[in-house]
């Protein structure tokens, strides 16, 4: 298995600029990985480089990548490849969230939300993974969404998008098995992040989130760094008889 001259294993982190990305590129980097920060952010992208490695970490700053734009895609991984080596983990977490009555979603809000939840694990996966399949060791962690597995109203556009991030989990999951490349989703609930603080602001989350976590079992917000301890074990040694799975990290919202 190909890994970095001080014998790291290189990880992807779409989205990593930000909330959760931000999480799961901190938790990679103290568990040892050589982790690749990819965000449209660009400036997002290196402050969390820097923070990793100002942590004792190894993290690169891809730069900014668009993951709905497959050249960008294709040249962020070559600068991946170029710095670190072959990606033996992505963990597919950039999204965007929208909140607008089903009639009034324009075909522009409805393919852009594709593009970003739906098409961009699509592109950044196929770029990568025949890293892992010459490995014959990889790790795919796809982040969705609790409203996928439960409904929500007013996010047709958003829920449609990571439903069909769970059905590509599980059919990408049973094409690579025998490669032992896993690939599993977290669809995580009500994690206090700037995407959540957002939807707050904006009086989407129809009350404040004080409020929803006074209504959730574990009576509390999930942090970054739960959705962030789940896809460490995820992308272990440990979990590589676990693929094609739904790990839900919210709080007991949906069970
Ligand atoms: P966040 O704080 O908004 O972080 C998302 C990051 O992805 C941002 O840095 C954003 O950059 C980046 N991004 C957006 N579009 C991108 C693109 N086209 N290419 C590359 N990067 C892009 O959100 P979060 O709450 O951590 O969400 C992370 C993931 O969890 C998302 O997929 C979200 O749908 C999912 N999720 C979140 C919750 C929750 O409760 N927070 C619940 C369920 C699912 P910009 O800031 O420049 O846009």
């Amino acid at each position: 298995m190909h890994l970095t001259t001080d014998g790291r294993r290189v990880a992807v982190v779409t989205g990593g600029g930000s909330g959760m990305g931000r999480a799961i590129v901190h938790r990679l980097a103290a568990d040892g990985f050589a982790v690749a920060v990819m965000d449209l952010d660009a400036a997002a992208a290196a402050k969390v480089a820097v923070e990793a490695r100002e942590k004792g970490g190894e993290a690169l700053d891809v730069g900014g990548v668009d993951v709905s734009d497959r050249a960008q895609v294709r040249e962020g991984v070559r600068r991946v490849r170029e710095s670190l080596g072959p990606v033996l983990v992505l963990v597919n977490n950039a999204g965007i969230t929208g909140f607008r009555e089903f009639s009034a979603i324009t075909d522009e809000k409805w393919d852009r939300m594709m593009a970003v939840n739906l098409a961009g694990p699509f592109y950044v996966t196929q770029t990568v993974l025949p890293d892992m399949i010459e490995a014959g060791w990889g790790r795919i962690v796809n982040i969705s969404s609790s409203s996928a597995q439960g409904g929500q109203p007013f996010m047709v556009h958003y829920v449609t998008s990571k439903a069909g991030l769970i059905g590509f989990t599980k059919a990408l999951a049973l094409e690579v098995a025998p490669k032992d490349v896993t690939v599993n989703t977290i669809p995580p609930g009500f994690i206090d992040t700037p995407m959540l603080r957002e939807s707050e602001r904006r009086g989407m989350l129809g009350g404040t989130v004080d409020h929803h976590a006074g209504l959730t079992p574990v009576r509390r917000p999930g942090r970054p760094e739960d959705v962030a301890a789940a896809c460490a074990f995820l992308v272990s040694d440990e979990a590589g008889y676990i693929t094609g799975q739904i790990i839900g990290v919210n709080g007991g919202r949906n069970t």
